[in-house]
């Protein structure tokens, strides 16, 4: 490690902990005193002359941090990694993973750096600047994240968080001039994530594979219990519970993944939350045309992290996650056994999802025929996927033509739209006004669609913020329509679908 970062000169000096500014928050630090086998404690690396990208004072309220103070020269500072806060214990972890279906052997925070956990309101939360320099987990990387994908996780993570689904989130970002490589040279940029925990299932995988199975336990302990204490008294074995409510956990998730269109890009075991959170925002796109077999990642050329396989593969993490947990289980029917219920809950929550869009209470026989038919007919005819929904929650009052225009094949949508009324209207104490207040509330009038990330991204780099922070206000209230936002919510431009994200970032 301090051979690598002492053959940097200058500015690339780790910030001195010793001059530390004290930020008004209880820092606990618990991840940290878990012991060395798990981390590499660690200063971030300064960046010169930063600036302000992106603030999101809801995360500052998240965090007891004082919004104006969030505005400060010291904050900007701090949050680049420029100086140290006190009561943190900075660190990266290691973690291995499967990337791409393959044992990838040792990852670990390559760029992030756990600046600590604070104690909150809605209990603990870990801080960690992503983009903070090189670790001795970077590999052949530079440590660095670029101004273009942080914009594209902080924007993600708030806009995802306003869904309702669960996620990472980001309270900044901060800019640089320091240069960049990737297939071009751009400017750095420094995120600063929230979330209970940065736990992955890479974490288990590093040290059920390594043989280190005693830490293995201590990690399984921590994880049941912080975050599941309920596995501790579950009958039978705890860490087969734990991986029985970790997979109902990404079942939930990834159902609000496909009913709100999103495809995450890189699904790779070490970007598997073991909290069941979004994490890791790279190449991900929220759907514009229906295509169930999209693949947003341009560097996923076999498609693996498709749309429509994304609860396959999240069913393939956990199996992962299950061989690394069987050095703690009595045998592996026990793991099999814990697994077992996902391939149930998953359908079954995607269809609950489905439903509350289709403006129905309940599930009933017939429900998941009646979303199947819906499905393939807007794949047929490629219908802008967030669109539809929106016109279609508020055609329950009035008619159908709008929505009815998004078809080509006209007469086999109304079809279907007969059938999707008289299911809605048989719905005992049907009350349309209300299921359509309902229904404007679970299907929103705003993504983060590439082409709008892309328009806020190009004007940031020519230092012009304010359409950042213009998309980063609607997609915090998602589900309004509020005057002067109608082009966030408009069909996407013909370059739209010439964008390229790659796992480069
Ligand atoms: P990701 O695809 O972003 O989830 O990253 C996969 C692995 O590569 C993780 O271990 C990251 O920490 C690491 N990594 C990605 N980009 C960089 C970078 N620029 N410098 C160092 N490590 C990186
Ligand atoms: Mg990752």
């Amino acid at each position: 490690m301090s051979g690598a970062m002492g053959t940097m000169a200058g500015m690339n000096r780790p910030v001195d902990m010793a001059a530390s500014l004290d930020i008004g928050l209880a820092w606990h630090n618990r991840f940290a005193s878990l012991g060395e086998a798990f981390h590499t404690l660690l200063s971030p690396t300064p960046l010169p002359a930063p600036h302000w990208v992106g603030t999101s004072p809801a995360v500052a309220d998240l965090l007891g941090l004082d919004r104006a103070w969030l505005a400060s020269p010291a904050a900007l500072d701090a949050f680049t990694g420029n100086l140290a806060i006190a009561g943190t214990q900075p660190l990266a972890s290691v973690y291995s993973g499967h990337q791409f279906g393959h044992w990838a052997g040792q990852l670990g925070d390559g760029r992030a750096i756990l600046l600590g956990e604070v104690d909150t309101a809605s209990g603990p939360q870990e801080v960690q600047l992503k983009g903070a320099g090189l670790t001795p987990y970077s590999r052949m990387g530079d440590g660095r994240a670029v101004l273009r994908s942080s914009i594209r996780e902080f924007l993600c993570s708030e806009a995802m968080h306003a869904l309702g689904i669960p996620t990472s989130r980001a309270l900044c970002v901060t800019g640089s001039p320091a240069p960049v490589r990737r297939e071009e040279i751009e400017t750095a940029a420094v995120v600063t994530r929230v979330a209970p925990s940065f736990i992955r299932f890479g974490h288990f995988e590093h040290f059920s594979h390594s043989g280190q199975h005693a830490q293995l336990r201590t990690l399984a302990d921590f994880v049941i219990d912080h975050f599941y204490p309920a596995c501790r008294d579950a009958p039978g074995n705890p860490y087969a519970a734990l991986l029985e409510a970790v997979s109902a956990r990404t079942a939930e998730m990834v159902a609000q993944w496909q009913a709100v269109g999103f495809c995450h890009g890189v699904m790779n075991t070490d970007n598997m939350s073991i909290l069941g959170l979004t994490i890791d925002y790279g190449p991900f796109q929220f759907l514009d045309a229906f295509n169930p077999a999209h693949v947003c990642n341009h560097s996923d050329t076999g498609g693996r992290y498709a749309y429509n396989r994304q609860p396959n593969i999240a069913y393939w993490n956990l199996f992962a996650l299950g061989q690394a947990l069987l050095p703690l289980m009595d045998d592996q029917q026990q793991a099999l056994d814990a697994l077992e219920p996902y391939k149930a809950h998953m359908p079954a929550a995607l269809q609950r999802r489905m439903n509350a869009k289709l403006g129905l209470d309940r599930v009933e026989d017939g429900d998941a025929e009646l979303t199947e038919t819906l499905m393939k007919l807007m794949a047929a005819d490629a219908v802008d996927f967030t669109i539809f929904w929106r016109r279609l929650s508020h055609a329950v009052v009035g008619t159908l033509e709008s929505v009815r225009d998004l078809f080509l094949q006209r007469e086999a949508f109304d079809a279907w739209a007969t059938r999707w009324r008289e299911r809605l209207q048989a719905q005992p104490d049907f009350d349309a006004s209300a299921t359509q207040a309902r229904m404007l509330h679970t299907n929103p009038q705003v993504v983060l669609r590439n082409h709008l990330g892309e328009v806020a991204i190009q004007r940031a780099k020519q230092g012009d913020f304010s359409e950042l922070a213009r998309l980063q206000n609607a997609l915090e209230r998602p589900f309004e329509e509020a005057p002067g936002q109608e082009d966030l919510a408009a069909f996407p431009p013909d370059w739209a679908s010439g964008i390229e994200i790659s796992c480069s970032s």
